[in-house]
């Protein structure tokens, strides 16, 4: 699985599957996650996440991606950062993990992240990235998913994706 950035508006990307930092009730919020549902189609969007109901920090559910590009919605409930030894890090990188398995189970090839946790939930977005890449490189065994791309929406996170990434970008 190759792992890559960009910067840029994840709701907008032609990939097979984006990833939504989302929150336990799964009832859409601020941030990426309010820019998934609008663009998706808010109204759909949010009864196939009321099917749903719930998810628990570290785990993921999946939505068809409805008006999106993407085909799938993988919603990921991240960490609320609050100091680093409540497991945050476990928890994050748990989000990456069942991202890539629910990924794989619908047979996407190519994956999206936005920065899971750095926005409202307050996690520092430099050891985020560090978890992010980290748990990324770990996948291993067979998946269906080649390409992982971790979306900056602002050039500090770009930046540090990019150094972190250096080997790995042609
Ligand atoms: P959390 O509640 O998990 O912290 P936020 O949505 O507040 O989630 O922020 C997570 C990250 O998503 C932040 O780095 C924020 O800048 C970024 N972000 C916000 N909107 C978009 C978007 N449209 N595309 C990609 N990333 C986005």
């Amino acid at each position: 699985m190759r792992i890559e950035t960009l910067k840029g508006d994840i709701t907008c990307l032609e990939v097979d599957a984006i990833v939504n930092a989302a929150n336990q009730a799964l009832a859409g919020g601020g941030g990426v996650d309010g820019a998934i549902h609008s663009a998706a189609g808010a109204r759909e969007l949010h009864e196939a996440c009321a099917a749903i109901g719930h998810c628990d920090p570290g785990d993921a559910v999946v939505t068809p991606g409805f008006n999106l590009p993407a085909r799938w919605i993988i919603h990921t409930v991240g960490p609320v950062w609050k100091g680093g030894d409540r497991s945050e890090a476990a928890t994050l990188a748990s989000c990456y993990r069942r991202s890539i398995q629910l990924a794989d189970e619908v047979g996407a090839s190519s994956v999206a992240f936005p920065a899971i946790s750095t926005g409202v939930y307050g996690y520092p977005p430099d050891q985020a990235a560090a978890v992010a890449v980290s748990a990324l490189r770990q996948v291993s065994g067979a998946t269906s998913v080649e390409r992982s791309i971790l979306v900056a929406f602002d050039d500090f996170t770009f930046n540090l994706y990019k150094g972190m990434l250096g080997q790995e970008l042609q």
